[in-house]
């Protein structure tokens, strides 16, 4: 059986965990986040990164910060995984949906500036795919209406819109460490800081709404309540398992672009015939390989091939029931215009097998059997 996803695994991981507990310092912010934390500052350039325990709890750690209340209003795609709402639904404010492009499925940045009322407060763009929106038009649309960006990155580590990486543009940005994604520690996040201003609120949120990474750091002689808060930082063993697959992120990479790669020109003769699609990588957008996905006719066709799939042992998947069509988006979002490509598109997206260690043998098995169900 092919799996759909395995999570990655580089074989450090286990010394690195081993060295965590020897370090007899297993909680939070110790010597691997601290590893992590500054690759990825590294990496994409940001001023802060705080690991956190998920990218729901980053983007939640975001929401705080951007001091979203009761009845604001926060734009997004309807077509994404639930965090991206809940964060704001929590603070008591209302998601405001507006259609996908149909090519990258990236929230359609030409529908935004209309969405926006007096009680918008910001944009939460989602780079589907780990392609990136269009980010120009985005922070122009924010910039003019003095809107607060703040990107749901999960599935955007290692990839970049005109050069610059996905999660720095807004002020906020969230990656995913779940198993599902590129890299991972079982669940984890992070949160990246755009502005120095924002940093220390952060921590003080992150830390059960102390100024412990102060005291930590020697800057005050005592940690004490400053401000609301929870505990979003995750142990140090689960951030060792992270470090191990970072110090391989080119390498990982390049192996999912490759797989990716190859399904791309094996699935391409039946793109050229009609018969399926083809994602879409626009010219200003270096993706990840997060995933590879086809579009079928319609979600008919879609769930005789995933039967077909699965008797040939692929297991392969589709997602993202659209948010304002589910019983939770229904009580606290709205679609502002028409459902044109959201739902639409869903019902005929199917991904295929992708993680660090799928081999081109299996690509080649899987996009023939895809090839036998249209033949
Ligand atoms: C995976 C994912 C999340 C949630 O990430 P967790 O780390 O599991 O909380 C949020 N948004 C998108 C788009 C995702 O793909």
């Amino acid at each position: 059986m092919i799996n759909f996803n395995v999570p990655p695994f580089t074989g450090k991981e286990f010394e690195y965990m081993r060295q965590a507990v020897e370090n007899e310092k297993i909680c939070g912010d110790g010597p691997f986040t601290k590893k992590c934390s500054e690759w990825i500052e590294a990496q994409t350039g940001t001023v802060k990164c705080l690991l956190t325990t998920s990218c729901t709890h980053a983007t939640e750690l975001a929401a705080l910060l951007a001091d979203i209340k009761p009845g604001d209003e926060v734009i997004m795609p309807s077509y994404t995984f639930v965090s991206t709402a809940n964060a704001f639904v929590l603070r008591g404010a209302t998601p405001v949906f507006v259609d996908i492009r149909p090519d990258t499925m990236n929230m359609d940045e030409k529908l935004v500036e209309d969405a926006i009322t007096e009680r918008t407060r910001a944009i939460a763009p989602v780079h589907y795919a780990g392609v990136g929106c269009e980010m120009d038009t985005i922070m122009d649309i924010a910039k003019r209406h003095h809107l607060m960006v703040i990107e749901d990155a999960a599935q955007g580590i290692m990839a970049s819109y005109k050069g610059k990486p996905l999660g720095t543009f807004g002020e906020f940005g969230c990656f995913s460490f779940h198993e599902t994604k590129n890299f991972s520690m079982g669940e984890g996040g992070a949160l990246l800081i755009r502005d120095e201003a924002d940093i220390l609120r952060a921590e003080i949120f992150r830390e059960k709404g102390t100024d412990r990474s102060q005291y930590f750091r020697g800057q005050v002689d005592k940690y004490r309540w400053q401000d609301f808060g929870s505990s979003y930082l995750p142990s140090d063993m689960n951030a060792a398992y992270l470090y191990a697959q970072l110090e391989l992120a080119e390498e990982i990479t390049k192996a999912r672009m490759d797989r990716w790669e190859e399904y791309r020109e094996m699935l391409s003769p039946l793109a050229e015939a009609g018969r399926i699609e083809l994602p879409y990588i626009p010219e200003e957008c270096t993706h990840n390989a997060h995933m590879f996905y086809i579009k079928t006719k319609d979600m008919e066709e879609r769930s005789r091939l995933i039967a077909f799939l699965k008797e040939k042992e692929i297991l392969s998947v589709f997602h993202y029931v659209p948010l304002h069509s589910a019983p939770a988006g229904q009580k606290y979002g709205r679609f502002h215009g028409e459902d044109r490509y959201t739902t639409k598109e869903s019902e005929r997206i199917l991904r295929l097998p992708m993680f660090y260690k799928l081999t081109a043998d299996q690509v080649a098995y899987i996009a023939d059997q895809v090839k036998a169900f249209y033949a």
